[in-house]
């Protein structure tokens, strides 16, 4: 019994039922009371290639499984998916270093962490005893839909049905989404926005638990959101990797401290580097970047959370969050008290805000760093960029490459940066292009051509010849037809 619940130390989990379930009965996150009892030979790690320093690294995060369970569960979810064996190379670029998380399979970061939640949930499901087979539910507004079906294509014991809104997703990530192969994978489309497929989706959850629709069925749901704990541990692994790199060119000697900038919008990914940290590894500062929606921003820099703001659609989607949900974590980590983060979490469900205590906020500043960039100033780092350096980047990695040269400048005595690069600019074909200088024309597809034909750097094999491939899913349901939904696709034990 390892995990407990944010909010209150009595809901205690192991590893593996932490995985299974989630999120905690009472709302709260599954996280351990502190990380500072692992023990982890950070040093032994660093000299590991990236699956080794995976199995030594989840091992330690998730001891219900043995070393040998891990490195076999960590051979199954990369070998042969990424780009690169290193799965997450990194780039010298200018006097900084940017680490590409989006080599994997849907040329999105969160390839990362969904090729293993799978193989995470299979072997928890196993160790825990559990027979039933699991069904994932997820509401997407693009990206980690297609990570995520890709993650669980024919994945023995599970099955995935994914729901996005009608019209509500870029034509390549719903071209991504209609043609994903495999027998235990399905795409909807909601007629409604974003929320309302979030929504529904939280619906089913409460209605199958209340009503016990799926009892003795043979089958319970699960979410591939990032407050699974499974999520977030895999993300820790490339922090290590970076900083071996950095080592290893010379660039920093063992021991001394590396600061990383991360594009931040649910805080999943920059967490990661917190519990990089306590786990040894030399991390400076953590620099959150965020887009014009910068409620973090103001969070780290004052202690008062609000997201009682406009919300803005920016180039950069992704970051396009107001209730950052693994905050929720780190104010526990800090704190060690439970109780403060269930009455923090109570006020911002009732009044949208809540304030840190001065002790809580004093330790945020000295850890971490924080800084915006609005459209503007993304499109105009993406071309700065390209013309002195000839990287290309997508605009989520431009939003941290400009908050780093803030950073930078504003403390001039700073470690080695690294600049965490989440999103291949081929998913961002038209704004990179408006970036480089041009203007978009046609639809998506001809735009990623004209990017490819301004700058020659190469669409990844996933995103070439997608608008050729074969579509396999085509319904379109109404809001208020999901329930029915996934209950006649629960009673089908064979989709395809
Ligand atoms: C999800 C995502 C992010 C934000 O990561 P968090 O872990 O939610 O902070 C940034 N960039 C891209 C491209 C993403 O898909």
């Amino acid at each position: 019994m390892e995990y407990q619940s944010t909010r209150d130390p009595s809901l205690r989990a192991s590893a593996a039922e932490a995985v299974l379930a989630g999120l905690a009965p009472d709302g709260g996150l599954y996280s351990m009371p502190s990380l500072r009892e692992i023990s982890l030979d950070w040093k032994h790690v660093l000299a590991l290639d990236t699956q080794g320093m995976a199995t030594e690294i989840l091992t330690a995060l998730l001891p219900s499984f043995t070393k040998e369970e891990m490195r076999a569960l960590v051979r199954r979810a990369y070998a042969g998916k990424f780009e690169t064996e290193d799965l997450t190379p990194t780039v010298r670029v200018g006097d900084d270093t940017v680490l590409e998380l989006f080599r994997g399979p849907t040329s999105a970061f969160k390839d990362v962490a969904l090729s293993m939640l799978p193989q995470l949930m299979t072997a928890a499901r196993e160790k825990c005893g559990v027979t039933d087979e699991i069904l994932i539910l997820t509401a997407t507004s693009g990206d980690t839909g297609k990570a995520a079906m890709e993650g669980f294509c024919d994945v023995p014991g599970t099955k995935i049905i994914v729901f996005y809104p009608d019209g509500g997703v870029s034509p390549v990530q719903k071209a991504q989404m209609a043609t994903q192969a495999g027998k235990n994978v399905c795409v909807c489309a909601v007629r409604g926005n974003f929320d309302d497929a979030q929504t529904g989706v939280k619906n089913i959850f409460a209605a199958v638990e209340e009503e016990k629709l799926l009892d003795g069925r043979g089958v319970r749901l699960s979410s591939a959101n990032s407050i699974n704990i499974g999520r977030l541990a895999p993300q820790v692994v490339y922090y290590f990797r970076a900083y071996a790199n950095l080592v290893n060119e010379g660039a920093v000697r063992l021991g001394d401290p590396v600061d990383f900038v991360v594009p931040t919008g649910n805080f999943g990914d920059i967490l990661a580097g917190y519990f990089a940290k306590e786990l040894g590894l030399p991390v400076g500062k953590l620099v959150c970047a965020s887009n014009a929606n910068n409620v973090l921003t103001d969070f780290l820099a004052t202690g008062r959370y609000d997201k009682n703001r406009p919300f803005y659609k920016t180039v950069s989607p992704s970051m396009d969050i107001l209730v950052s949900s693994n905050l929720e974590r780190l104010l526990f980590l800090l704190s060690g008290d439970a109780a403060l983060v269930k009455r923090l979490m109570a006020e911002l469900k009732e009044k949208g805000a809540y304030e840190v205590p001065k002790e809580l906020l004093e330790k945020l500043h000295g850890l971490f760093w924080q800084g915006c960039c609005d459209d503007a100033g993304t499109k105009n780092a993406i071309g700065l960029v390209w013309r002195e350096y000839g990287y290309l980047c997508d605009t989520h990695t431009a939003v941290a490459w400009d908050v780093a040269q803030q950073y930078k400048a504003a403390c001039p005595v700073h470690a080695p940066v690294v600049i965490l690069s989440t999103a291949s600019p081929y998913k961002f074909p038209a704004a990179v292009l408006e970036g480089l200088g041009h203007s978009a024309k046609g639809d998506e597809f001809d735009v990623m051509e004209q990017v490819r034909n301004e700058t020659g750097v190469p669409v990844p094999k996933n995103l070439a010849g997608l608008r050729e491939r074969e579509v396999r899913h085509r319904d379109v349901i109404d809001r208020d037809g999901m329930l029915d939904y996934v209950l006649s696709k629960a009673s089908q034990k064979e989709w395809f």
